[in-house]
């Protein structure tokens, strides 16, 4: 059970707050975000000052203490602006707290939680270069020492590893493959900590503004107090619950793009005049619309379960994987409609619909491509069968 929980009526004065904050502020500053390829620090700062890096922290860490399907909505109204807002504050409101609620010590979560709800920047590290899809193959390792952990590894496309101050290391505390990944842990990493370095940002197809890059652990020193939860054998399962959180937030953020794409599409379309009447006249350009909306309220619902499900604290495995690749794929259909309703606007980067369609690429990929969002559901509804639930 989630106890988070804004009032509705301090919920909806927020989002009334946030609804204007993105139109006014976020997608004005689209074209320096993305030629600067960082958010602009006055942003940042007014991004702090919002409450937007704590949304789904608890209060009593200083957080906003929304519930996940208030989150996720607020998260759905920032995507309708460019990737990076969310990508900036979305990896500590989700994957790290997540992992530091459930699984964190109370001196971690008093010493983190707090320190990210009000602008500590986190990351989340579990792909290297080896490893991806496959990450319990991964090399990274913590070898444990008389007082505590020294950690060597390479981690590859890290978001937000150029701006962070923590990162959620995942790596492993045995050489064996142990059962249920018992051979790995995780670790909260300071980036001051010496033999952290963090490589170049990696050139991206799209999504400017928010960066990725490698980071690389040589000989870090780690106290004991640096396991997450005190405990070694988890590190995959804290990853895994985490990740049904950042589903949704990617889920979100598909919806927020597919919304803004469309609602560009439209507009253009009224104003285009073809065969001396507007695009949006033919009905081959309305059977893309409608195609379009009906994605995006299946999108809405999805969501919308999904995150009340986790609210209530069930195991959502299958409604995260459902959604993630639903919403991603659905996004990729929608921004590819949109681009063939600007015509040869669609191509061309004086207009918007190019960039909507680079963005989007990215959500059928990270946190679990489509193939494995397919292999999860798959098992999990196999299992049900075989164990005669169904
Ligand atoms: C912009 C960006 C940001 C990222 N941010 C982070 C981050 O913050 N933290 C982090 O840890 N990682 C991050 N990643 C990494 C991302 O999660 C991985 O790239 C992704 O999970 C895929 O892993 P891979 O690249 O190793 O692909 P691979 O695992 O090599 O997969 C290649 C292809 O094979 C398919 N495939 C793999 N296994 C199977 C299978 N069993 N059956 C069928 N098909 C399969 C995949 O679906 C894919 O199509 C980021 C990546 C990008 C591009």
């Amino acid at each position: 059970m989630n106890h988070n929980h804004m009032d509705e009526d301090t919920y909806n004065l927020f989002l009334d707050t946030l609804k204007r904050y993105v139109k006014e502020r976020m997608v004005p500053a689209e074209n320096e975000v993305i030629e600067a390829n960082e958010i602009p620090a006055h942003i940042i700062e007014e991004m702090q000052e919002l409450g937007l890096f704590g949304l789904n922290i608890a209060e009593q860490y200083g957080g906003a203490g929304m519930s996940a399907s208030q989150y996720l909505n607020a998260l759905t109204e920032m995507s309708w602006a460019a990737p990076a807002y969310r990508a900036i504050m979305a990896i500590g409101n989700g994957i790290v707290n997540t992992a530091l609620s459930k699984n964190g010590t109370p001196e971690q979560r008093e010493k983190w939680l707090p320190a990210i709800a009000s602008g500590a920047v986190a990351a989340f590290a579990i792909t290297e270069p080896g490893s991806g899809s496959d990450s319990a193959a991964m090399r990274s390792m913590a070898v444990k020492t008389a007082d505590g952990y020294i950690l060597n590894g390479v981690k590859r496309y890290i978001s937000n590893a150029p701006f962070a101050d923590v990162i959620l290391v995942i790596a492993r505390t045995s050489t064996e493959d142990l059962p249920r990944n018992g051979h790995i842990s995780a670790f909260l990493v300071p980036t001051d900590t010496a033999g952290v370095s963090i490589g170049k940002p990696d050139k991206k197809m799209g999504q400017q503004g928010a960066q990725i890059a490698d980071v690389i652990l040589e000989d870090v020193h780690l106290p004991v107090s640096a396991l997450l939860g005190d405990q070694e054998g988890n590190g995959f399962q804290v990853a895994m619950n985490s990740l049904n959180n950042g589903r949704l937030s990617v889920a979100a953020a598909s919806l927020g793009t597919s919304k803004r794409a469309l609602d560009s599409a439209i507009r253009y379309g009224m104003q285009r005049t073809a065969f001396g009447e507007q695009v949006t006249s033919f009905q081959l350009t309305q059977a893309k619309i409608a195609d379009s909306q009906a994605d995006i309220y299946a999108m809405e619902c999805m969501l919308r379960d999904a995150a009340s499900k986790l609210d209530q604290g069930l195991d959502i495995r299958l409604e995260a994987a459902c959604v993630k690749m639903f919403a991603s794929e659905a996004c990729g259909r929608i921004v590819d409609r949109v681009v063939q309703i600007y015509g040869g606007a669609g191509y061309i980067q004086d207009y918007d619909a190019e960039r909507f369609f680079r963005d989007a690429r990215l959500y059928r990929i990270f946190e679990g491509t489509t193939e494995i969002m397919q292999l999860v559901i798959a098992r999990t509804v196999l299992q049900q069968y075989e164990k005669g639930l169904v």
